[in-house]
């Protein structure tokens, strides 16, 4: 077998200069070869070769953290993406640059958070009704809410409990039939998936659908109860779903109720401290699909002391505190990063 001419695989600009990534097929493989030209010198030089798989060892991290790219052949994109994926980047406009040639341009802001996520060393997740409602469950608080002609207040309220029980009852018996057709999508895949991988830590949410769990995310906080569990009001014991549904009182008498955390309750201590304890501490906090009204979403900027993320359908006032903002489904972005980051993880 022949030889084929050497081509240019990548070219990055650097001082005064152009560092090239040449590589040519031999019958052992590919072998490649360094480039170095000096524009003013006039001159190239030959400053390394090797057969390596891809070639991408012979650039060392000055190259990959302070250069520009100037052009990737499509053989070598997803190697380099790699790499970019890995680096932690200090220069903002060098990691634009990088993360711009390697990627589609509809995917720049979801692969900058990826590059954030595995160059963090704690991430934690705080998800909101905008990842549930993706599962078709009707959200509380947006136009189509199914609540819009109702104050939840008055019938998810301790009051309703203690005085309504029966339009308390039949409110979360709704909820229920509603919840038993949800089940979790891709992006809820996808957290899961990177806790598996050991990316993020934990996710803490607002949703008391427990569809995470149902996505196998193992580490949740959550910061409103579980509508999956339920207990006596009176006395708190566990009890099963079938004396909640079908009206039964508990033997002390008390009223049975669903777990989560109603109008005039507190949230749940045991949940809520090393949730916010962890996104204090946290090199990475992202937000998904909560409109920033509620704490402790909003407060978040201002708490941690690493890195905010904020990812929503609508783009809403207080985003503008966050370091990198994404306008999209949680679903449909948490998708598109979790391809990447199978592309980079999986071997
Ligand atoms: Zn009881």
């Amino acid at each position: 077998m022949m030889k084929t001419a050497w081509e240019t695989l990548l070219s990055i600009g650097s001082e005064g200069g152009v560092l090239e990534l040449k590589g040519r097929l031999t019958e052992d493989g590919w072998y490649f070869r360094r480039v170095v030209s000096d524009m003013e010198e006039g001159s190239r030089r030959f400053s390394a070769e090797g057969s390596d798989e891809d070639g991408l060892a012979l650039l060392d991290d000055y190259a990959w953290l302070s250069l520009y790219p100037l052009y990737v052949d499509n053989k070598i994109t997803t190697a380099v993406r790699k790499r970019v994926l890995f680096h932690r980047y200090r220069n903002e406009s060098a990691f634009s640059a990088w993360i711009e040639s390697t990627f589609p341009e509809d995917d720049w802001e979801a692969a900058k958070l990826v590059n954030w996520i595995l160059t963090s060393g704690s991430t934690v997740v705080l998800t909101g009704a905008g990842m549930s409602t993706e599962s078709s469950l009707p959200d509380f608080r947006s136009k189509e809410g199914w609540w819009k002609n109702i104050d939840p207040r008055t019938v998810a309220s301790t009051e309703a409990l203690s005085h309504h029980y029966d339009l308390f009852h039949s409110f979360y018996k709704a909820r229920l039939d509603n919840l038993d057709q949800a089940s979790p999508h891709n992006g809820h895949r996808a957290l899961a998936n990177w806790e598996k991988y050991g990316r993020i830590d934990a996710v803490a949410t607002q949703n008391v659908d427990g569809l995470h769990q149902a996505a196998g995310s193992q580490t949740v906080y959550e910061l409103h109860g579980s509508i999956r569990r339920f207990r006596c009001h009176q006395c708190g014991e566990e009890l099963p779903r079938s004396t909640f549904i079908e009206k039964e009182a508990c033997s002390c008498g008390g009223r049975i109720r669903p777990g989560v955390v109603l109008f005039g309750e507190m949230l749940p201590a045991e949940a809520w401290e090393p949730a916010m304890e962890k996104m204090e501490r946290s090199d990475l906090s992202i937000v998904i699909g909560t409109s920033l009204e509620v704490y402790p979403a909003n407060q978040l900027p201002a708490v941690t002391r690493g890195r905010t993320a904020y990812i929503n359908k609508d783009i809403q006032t207080g985003a503008g505190d966050f370091d990198l903002v994404i306008r999209g489904n949680a679903g449909e972005v948490l998708t598109t990063m979790n391809t990447y980051m199978d592309e980079v993880l999986m071997e």
